[in-house]
């Protein structure tokens, strides 16, 4: 048995996947009477690519990595899902997270009726890792990292992540869903060094298609089979592969989205300093601030009264007083600021 392997639940260890109709014959056909289709041509009569071949390429292409190194989830949440279904044990495994940090974590395992057991970041929002490592055991199937992390938006060392990579005893998934408004360069590149890695990336953020949903994983061949064996055969609709093939043609846009966010984003940063209910506003490496303050829920009620709706973490561990405010367009930010200058 290989390490990853063994790191997997019995029951997928032996689970003989489905086997769809489109995924058993190999070569070119011209007529498909094998899967119970509508035969009369609508655009979408046809089951998708359960593969998402052509897809995947392109993203190999513009993204990076490589093919057979990538899985597709109907959003970072089904890869989620994926993970602690394919590796955590109810009742015996659990994850590892670290807080403040994304709470898809901690719903996905709720779910599966998988333990979360939690390791604060420190004060200054890095890891642990002294801490984890000992808190870690045969039972310690995956341990997400965010980074940039949500919702404190700052970059997660990579010597820490190196570091569990190497000594983590289960899976270190980085979930890098905002990797795109940051400096730090990812650490796709890094799948080919640790068989343990995943990383994780999603078109919701900076790609601006978090109504299509998609997300991706890059790791080992071992661990895209095990994805596969287990997803939904079609678990990536046609409407989402055409979406998203369109959006890698015309990468230019993204980028000046990108261009425009991060000068707002320093913009906003500032004026919020201003303010005097305003004790801290963190650094960011992603497209929102996270911002200490005076009276947070006085501030966030008043908010909503004027129409604006941002993220009231002030009740949050590690985020006490915090309100985390997305980049908006630079109208939207300047109705923010005014508003918040009314105050
Ligand atoms: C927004 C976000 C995602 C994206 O999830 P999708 O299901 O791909 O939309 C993933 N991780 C983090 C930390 C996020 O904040």
């Amino acid at each position: 048995m290989t390490a990853i392997e063994a790191l997997v639940r019995p029951n997928i260890r032996t689970l003989k996947a489905y086997s769809s109709a489109r995924s058993e014959f190999e070569g070119a056909a011209e007529i498909f009477l094998d899967a119970n289709e509508n035969p009369f041509d609508t655009g979408l009569n046809r089951y998708p690519d359960p593969l998402q071949k052509k897809v995947k390429h392109r993203i190999a292409e513009v993204i990076g990595g490589h093919p057979e190194n990538l899985f597709l989830g109907n959003g970072s949440d089904e890869v989620i899902d994926l993970l602690i279904r394919i590796f955590c044990e109810p009742g015996k495994d659990h994850i590892i997270t670290l807080p403040p940090t994304y709470g898809m974590y901690q719903v996905s395992a709720s779910i599966a009726n998988v333990e979360n057991k939690k390791i604060s970041l420190m004060g200054n929002f890095q890891i642990d890792v002294q801490a984890v490592l000992k808190a870690a055991n045969e039972q310690s199937k995956l341990l997400f990292i965010c980074s940039p992390n949500n919702p404190t938006g700052n970059d997660i060392r990579e010597n820490d992540i190196r570091q569990l990579a190497e000594n983590f005893p289960g899976l270190v998934v980085v979930d890098e869903a905002y990797i795109d408004f940051s400096n730090a360069p990812g650490c796709i590149d890094w799948i080919a060094e640790y068989e343990n890695l995943i990383v994780m990336r999603t078109f919701s953020k900076a790609w601006g298609l978090a109504g299509i949903r998609l997300g991706m994983a890059f790791a080992s061949t071992e661990i895209i089979r095990l994805f596969n064996k287990v997803k939904p055969p079609y678990n990536i609709n046609q409407l989402t592969q055409r979406a998203v093939l369109e959006t890698l043609e015309n990468t230019d846009q993204k980028v000046k989205w990108i261009e425009v966010i991060l000068n707002e984003r320093a913009r906003v940063q500032n004026e919020l300093k201003q303010f005097s209910f305003v004790q801290e506003v963190y650094s960011s490496a992603a497209n929102f601030l996270l911002v200490k303050m005076k009276a947070p829920d006085w501030i966030y009620q008043s908010l909503v009264k004027q129409g604006i709706i941002v993220r009231n973490r002030s009740k949050v561990k590690g985020c006490e007083g915090c309100l985390r405010f997305t980049i908006g367009t630079p109208d939207e930010n300047d109705r923010l600021l005014n508003c918040l200058q009314k105050l």
